[in-house]
């Protein structure tokens, strides 16, 4: 069996319960050494072997995984962030299916959510935005004519954009083309989570000069969008006008019947023990 397992943002703390125990159970780790924090690996056991993907094409890859299934041994592959964004898995689970290896994957934190803690960001605020745009600028890897940033920027959603922090200036641009104001909020967060993280606040204008700045050219997510600054409407959920299926409306947000109802579930179980 393989796993793919989401290795998280960067910090070594973010891996899910369930992915650091794969790894302390693993015969083989091949983890992408471009971005995977190489102290996740401190949990191995002292005879796993471990190879780093950076320096590996897919067929050498491959091998690793069906040497090792041969043989009987669990192999984790371990890919940085959540592996469904810009992991190149589906290539590796096509390849396993031919050879009739059974797989499965570990989520991970994303780093589009390591970025928002950095920011202390909600993406989706009411009468903001409810849609987060997760896209890239075209690099090696092209990016369809339909999904052009500045076809994205129409939408006036949050957007983050992966693997573009040398390309600021084109991204700026074609924000604006698109028809974000060029005062727009916007922000780079280089290696969220991570102890050397920096958090870098500025506008959709200034993207290439701030990154300029601090010596930031890659490992780093662009935030954009009113989301991160500014107005924005309170939630219904929370409204105390509002009933939900938890509960009921009350007149009055702050009287003593609504300190009752807010009774923690703990204290809940407490009384009815009492
Ligand atoms: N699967 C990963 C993304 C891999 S693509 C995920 O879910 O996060 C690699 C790109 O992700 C980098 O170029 C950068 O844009 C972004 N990235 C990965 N880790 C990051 C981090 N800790 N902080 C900021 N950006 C990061």
């Amino acid at each position: 069996m393989i796993t793919f397992v989401g290795a998280g943002p960067g910090a070594e703390d973010l891996i899910t319960v369930r992915g650091q125990k794969l790894l302390k159970e693993a015969d083989i780790v091949v983890y992408a050494g471009s971005l995977v924090n190489p102290g996740l690996l401190s949990v191995c056991r002292e005879d796993c072997e471990i190879y780093n993907s950076a320096k590996m094409t897919l067929e050498e890859v491959i091998e690793v995984m069906e040497a090792g299934e041969r043989s009987g041994k669990r192999i984790v592959r371990l890919h940085t962030g959540d592996p469904c964004l810009y992991g190149a898995i589906r290539e590796q689970m096509d390849e396993l299916k031919k050879l009739d290896i059974a797989y499965e994957v570990c989520p991970g934190v994303s780093s589009f959510c390591g970025a928002a803690a950095a920011l202390n960001a909600e993406y989706t605020l009411p009468g903001v935005s409810q849609s987060v745009v997760i896209t890239r600028m075209a690099g090696r890897t092209p990016v369809p004519g339909r999904e052009s940033i500045s076809s994205f920027a129409e939408h006036q959603a949050t957007m983050v954009v992966f693997l573009s922090a040398c390309m600021l200036k084109e991204l700026s641009a074609e924000l604006i083309l698109g028809g974000y104001h060029e005062d727009t909020p916007a922000a780079i967060v280089y290696k969220a989570t991570w102890p050397e993280e920096k958090v870098l606040r500025c506008t959709v204008k200034s993207l290439a000069a701030t990154a300029a700045e601090a010596g930031v050219t890659k490992t780093a997510l662009i935030v954009v969008g009113r989301a991160l600054e500014g107005e924005y409407e309170r939630s219904k959920l929370y409204d105390p006008s509002y009933t939900t299926e938890f509960r009921k409306a009350s007149a009055h947000s702050a009287d003593s019947k609504t300190k009752e109802t807010c009774k923690s579930e703990k204290q809940k179980k407490r009384g009815t023990q009492q």
